[in-house]
């Protein structure tokens, strides 16, 4: 069994109680009773998938289901050995909505409609608005998404467009928006389906977990991801800690977190060694998926970090889309420009020494290059218009 528990002051709240905060102000985490849980997840051979780890996720029902996680682990020679890592890239871009977000949000409303909710709602950068559309569309539960009025990516509209979801457009940022969300949910009884959400998390520490089972239950040495409202880093080291309390894995992935040098208040507050964070009024990276300024999850997020002897770092804009050009060239991985900021920061890392030669390091690629085509259209040579003639193609071919 399990309760929800304030990562500050350790009050329980009852699995079934909304509350997504304590009284106190602390953020909740999900705390299980370990030495119950069923670990034959181990063994079973069972492909990889979100809820192959079942007896580790907080719900009673059925799921609602689309097939998500099982993403592949690509080793990347070719940029590892550039580097003087040893480099794998975990491509969350192959979610059925093409982000992390579904690991999540398959938890997330299966709990909505467990709960008995009527209607879930999100404030969202896009990946998260799409990620509940198509699982509202799914349980057949009515879903209202906020985004802010500019900088959402194409691809990430029309998803939430096509999937029937309610779509607001708010004049404001993200952290505008995600407050507006919660004081929506309070006066409207919605159920809030963001990160601070406990039970969303809980979808996400599953990238920990099939980290571990495809590596034979052995942790890499360091685990790189961008951060933007800093709910999955928290996920994926709650995963990791679970693990190794289980005593099925050893040690803890050093968590190393990766902004973007216009939205980078967790660095900044790692930095000052903080234990919170100071907002950024005006976040602005064309990684919009972490063009944050005021992450809810930051505490956590920062013991994560901390407590896994990890990193955080910024990267600029140019770094991000270096390194998201280099991905799709040299390995054949196409990510957003966010997902890219994890190579970016591991370049970085190592150029500084933080990341030492030989480490065995798994960046998190969060969503696909599909999401954000403006981006690549902007940022790439043109097509090269010809004549439908065999002379003028092989005029401009190799
Ligand atoms: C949501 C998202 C992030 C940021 O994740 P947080 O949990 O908010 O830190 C990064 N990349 C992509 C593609 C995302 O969709
Ligand atoms: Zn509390």
């Amino acid at each position: 069994m399990y309760v929800q528990r304030c990562i500050e002051c350790g009050r329980e709240y009852d699995p079934r109680e909304i509350a997504y905060t304590c009284e106190c102000g602390g953020l909740l985490e999900i705390v299980y009773e370990l030495d119950m849980v069923d670990t034959s997840f181990v063994s079973s051979g069972e492909p990889l998938s979100v809820w192959k780890y079942s007896s580790l996720l907080p719900v009673e029902i059925t799921p609602v289901s689309l097939k998500e996680g099982g993403t592949p682990l690509y080793e990347c020679e070719k940029i590892g050995q550039e580097l003087g890592v040893e480099l794998y890239v975990k491509h969350e871009g192959m979610n059925p909505t093409g982000s992390f977000k579904d690991r999540g949000m398959t938890v997330g409303v299966t709990k909505a409609i467990e709960l008995g909710m009527k209607v879930v709602a999100c404030a969202s950068t896009g990946n998260t608005a799409a990620s509940l559309s198509i699982y509202g569309a799914k349980a057949g539960i009515p879903a209202v998404v906020l985004l802010p009025h500019e900088k959402v990516a194409l691809g990430k509209v029309a998803q939430a467009l096509m999937h029937g979801a309610r779509v607001l457009s708010v004049r404001g940022n993200f952290d505008d928006t995600l407050a507006l969300v919660r004081e929506l949910c309070t006066s409207e009884g919605f159920y809030l389906l963001n990160s601070i959400n406990p039970y969303r998390l809980e979808g996400q520490k599953t990238i920990a977990y099939e980290i571990a089972d495809e590596m034979g239950w052995e942790s890499p040495d360091r685990i790189v991801l961008p951060v933007g409202n800093a709910g999955n880093i928290s996920a994926i080291y709650k995963g990791f800690v679970e693990l190794k309390k289980l005593g099925i894995i050893d040690n803890v992935p050093m968590m190393t977190g990766i902004q973007s040098e216009g939205a980078c208040p967790v660095v900044d507050a790692f930095e000052r060694g903080d234990e919170d964070i100071l907002p950024v009024k005006e976040p602005e990276t064309v990684a919009t998926a972490i063009r944050i300024g005021n992450p809810v999850n930051a505490k956590k997020a920062l013991n994560a970090i901390r407590e896994s002897k990890g990193f955080a770092e910024r990267v600029s804009d140019a770094e991000i889309l270096k390194a998201q050009r280099e991905l799709a060239m040299a390995e054949g991985i196409g990510v957003e420009p966010a997902s890219a900021a994890s190579v970016a920061g591991l370049k970085k890392l190592r150029e500084l020494g933080v990341i030492e030669r030989g480490e065995r390091v798994v960046c998190i690629t969060t969503g696909h290059l599909l999401k954000d085509p403006e981006t690549v259209l902007k940022n790439a040579p043109s097509p090269i218009e010809v004549d439908a003639t065999i002379e003028a193609v092989r005029k401009v071919v190799f």
